[in-house]
């Protein structure tokens, strides 16, 4: 079975939904297909403080509800199917997906969005959302005065523990090696922070902390890779910023990515390699990740849509 759409959009997280709005309510009749995980990364935080509008703490997975929500009333045709294969090389673009129907589509707005890399310990997972993070810039403010830990050696994670200063006593931020991969002026910025200290050549080992009366974070089981000498030392949080992986594979082969795997857009723009397929939100964006900016992307990429179908 083929369906033939002007937008097919793929992925459902803020730039996805917010493609879709702008695409239903433009009267562009929208696919989305809404992936393996519809809501992205929001569906596994929890406190959002930081998305314009509310005056209260919302939940991530709330928020993402509610987008899906307004997306489906303006009137998206979501569609709970994955991507498989993709043929941009002809118009209409042909997708793929895991049940027998096939898309033909005028323009394809990808918005497919990026997955924190974790460590893979089992006590990771079990703190995460108390106490263990991925994003600073959404939840570093719940660690105010406190004592936190940034894993990671690239610009991310410099950037966290700087960021971190902002809200906490004390940041420690812990690298398995003996020098940082973050670019060299972010380096002499933190190097420079009187609050934050690094702890090199040190793998993390296990989160510890309390189950009763609520569950959290208390501290971290460190490793020195050169000693071998293991401790243990307290934190109230920790963030992971080792790296995220852009959801780009069914895309990599025909749209110019760079050596990360994020698609390649025209500054200012959504537009990717190929006139008609635009990119928005993590999945072409390694610098802001923010839900807040992906939705602005979401916008950006439905009126450059709009406009190419117009002409
Ligand atoms: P990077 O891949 O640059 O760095 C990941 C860091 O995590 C590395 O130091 C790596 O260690 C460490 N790491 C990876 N896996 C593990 C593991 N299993 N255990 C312990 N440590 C681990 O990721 P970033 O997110 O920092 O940056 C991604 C891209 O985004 C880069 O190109 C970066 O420059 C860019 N970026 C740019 C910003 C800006 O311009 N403002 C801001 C943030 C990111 P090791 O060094 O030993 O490999």
């Amino acid at each position: 079975m083929t369906n033939h759409t002007k937008v097919l959009i793929i992925g459902a997280g803020p730039a996805g939904y917010t493609a879709a709005i702008y695409a239903a309510r433009a009267n562009l009749h929208p696919i989305q297909l809404l992936g393996p995980q519809p809501g992205g990364q929001l569906t596994i935080t929890t406190d959002v403080e930081n998305y314009p509008g509310f005056k209260d703490v919302i939940q991530g997975p709330w928020l993402m509800d509610q987008m899906n929500a307004q997306a489906a009333h303006v009137g998206t045709d979501m569609r709970f199917e994955s991507v498989e294969t993709v043929d941009f090389s002809k118009r209409p673009f042909v997708v793929t997906t895991d049940t027998p129907t096939t898309y033909t589509a005028d323009t394809v707005i990808i918005a497919t969005g990026a997955q924190a890399k974790w460590l893979g310990l089992d006590s990771e997972l079990h703190f995460r959302g108390y106490g263990v993070s991925g994003c600073a810039t959404c939840d570093g403010f719940f660690f105010k005065d406190k004592k936190v830990a940034v894993i990671g050696g690239g610009n991310s994670a410099v950037e966290e523990a700087i960021y971190l200063t902002n809200h906490c006593a004390h940041v420690t931020l812990i690298h398995r090696r003996d020098h940082l991969r973050a670019e060299k002026i972010a380096q002499d910025r933190l190097f420079k922070n009187p609050k934050i200290s690094v702890l090199w050549d040190t793998v993390v080992e296990e989160f510890t902390g309390n189950d009763q009366p609520v569950r959290s974070l208390t501290g971290l089981k460190l490793k020195n890779l050169k000693t071998q000498e293991v401790i243990n030392q307290p934190f109230d949080g920790a963030f992971v910023a080792i790296g995220h992986t852009p959801m780009s594979t069914p895309f990599k082969d025909q749209l110019k990515c760079d050596h990360e795997g994020y698609i390649l857009t025209t500054p200012g723009s959504t537009a990717t390699s190929i006139p008609g397929v635009f990119a928005a939100g993590d999945v072409q964006d390694k610098i802001f990740r923010q839900a807040v900016t992906a939705a602005g992307q979401g916008c950006m990429a439905a009126l450059e849509a709009e406009k190419l179908l117009n002409h």
